[in-house]
């Protein structure tokens, strides 16, 4: 067994239903075979299990692994497009690197990027959008298991009103899904996705064949766009004869409680009933919703009509894959909201970055530090004397802290990071190993 001391803070109650920030500041962890075992004051578990490796990680914060609710795997290499709404971002920048990834080689050196770029950012488990062509899928999920991160993804499936080489049939897309479903669902920590664009470039017979697959894949989880872009709304409302939005796919049966829908930005009242009743989940993005323009998420509407909300990076949309900084965002979103937005503390952030994803995803072994839990986590340690040293050095509290982590941290702050108790490098580095220790 191995006995971790530190700074340790984490949200096993949902802040926005009256739970707290729980915090250890001399806590001890004592992990088993991957598990959290006890949990408490280091001194009392260190004088009950005096044997045992003690691993120091005082100096700094223990964290929960953060949790992505929606990134987009090909996207990595066209972060930074700025200045364009939704519909021309996807024509001009996204698009055409999505259609790279037909190249097999290309869309593994592109995996080794996009799982480095999680794990550098303390990512421990994500919701991914995977790529329009099986191989490049069967490359994300060979790196995920590589190196040991919990991914859930799938094939991205279109079949209208993009360009042609990103199309398929509702036939095809089915047993291509079934068949990357065979490999890699269950294996590792990867679990298989059945993912429509958006219901823009997805007719009524492939949204039935995503929901043939999503029956037939037992244990799989279902992802898509909803509700983001005023132009994508009004064109979506013209293509389907529906209620609105989020119909489009209810009518298929893909909202419940395995469905993760991204941003939401302008849902109707109708709407956020009927996601309640589904029991589905909301990933918000709060820097690609800025950096398109798409609109301030009304989070004060989604937490009163109960729908569950996590957070989401949106690379290459959003600017990063720091839910920290995903965090700070979702925080000046509601703040320019006035008095329609939510006030956000730490805890608020904390648990948007992890319990809640896990949540989303139904993956109660993580979220937290609780015993009982798997020990996924994170040691956000800057170097001495940078500003977040600095910042925690002189924090009033344990709150406050977390308040100037969500404030300064970037993945440069992040000496370690664990999966299931497993050192993971971090680095990806093509060809090398990425378990450390
Ligand atoms: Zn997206």
């Amino acid at each position: 067994m191995t006995l971790y001391r530190g700074t340790i803070l984490d949200t096993p109650e949902d802040p926005f239903t009256g739970g707290a920030l729980r915090a250890e500041a001399d806590g001890g962890l004592l992990v088993r075979d991957g598990a959290i075992v006890e949990r408490g004051g280091f001194a009392g578990l260190r004088a009950r299990h005096g044997e045992e490796e003690i691993v120091d990680l005082r100096g700094g914060l223990v964290l929960p692994g953060l949790v992505d609710t929606h990134v987009h795997f090909p996207q990595v290499r066209a972060i930074g497009g700025l200045g364009m709404p939704l519909l021309d971002w996807l024509e001009r920048c996204a698009l055409p690197e999505e259609a790279r990834l037909a190249d097999a080689g290309y869309a593994g050196a592109v995996a080794r990027e996009f799982v480095a770029g999680l794990t550098q950012a303390g990512t421990t488990t994500a919701l991914v959008f995977g790529a329009h062509f099986a191989p490049a899928v069967d490359a994300l999920f060979a790196e995920s298991a590589r190196v040991g991160l919990r991914v859930t993804s799938g094939l991205v499936v279109s079949d209208r009103l993009l360009r042609d080489d990103l199309l398929t049939t509702p036939q095809r897309a089915y047993d291509e899904g079934r068949a990357l479903a065979q490999r890699w669902h269950g294996v590792s920590r990867n679990r298989y996705a059945v993912i429509p664009r958006f219901s823009l470039s997805c007719g009524p017979e492939l949204l039935d064949s995503c929901a043939a697959l999503l029956t037939d894949v037992r244990g799989s989880w279902f992802t898509s766009h909803v509700n983001e872009n005023v132009r994508e709304i009004a064109t979506v409302a013209r293509l389907f004869d529906a209620e609105h939005y989020v119909d489009t796919y209810d009518r298929h049966g893909l909202v419940g409680r395995c469905s993760v829908l991204a941003h939401n930005v302008h849902p109707t009242d109708a709407e956020l009933k009927l996601l309640a009743d589904r029991d589905a989940s909301i990933a918000h993005c709060p820097t690609s919703n800025c950096a398109l323009g798409s609109g301030l998420f009304p989070l004060k509407r989604h937490v009163a009509s109960r729908v569950r909300v996590a957070l989401g990076s949106d690379v290459g949309a959003g600017t990063g894959f720091s839910l920290f900084k995903e965090g700070l965002q979702a925080y000046f979103i509601q703040q320019l909201l006035g008095d329609q937005g939510l006030q956000l503390g730490p805890a608020h952030l904390l648990h948007l970055a992890t319990s809640a994803g896990a949540n989303a995803l139904g993956l109660d072994e993580i979220g937290d530090l609780g015993v009982g839990k798997r020990f996924d986590a994170l040691w956000l340690h800057p170097p001495p004397r940078t500003t977040l040293d600095v910042a925690l050095c002189n924090a009033g509290s344990t709150e406050d802290a977390l308040a100037k982590a969500f404030a300064l941290a970037t993945g440069a702050d992040i000496e370690r990071v664990w999966i299931d108790g497993q050192p993971i490098s971090g680095q990806g580095e093509p060809g090398g190993s990425a378990l450390a220790g």
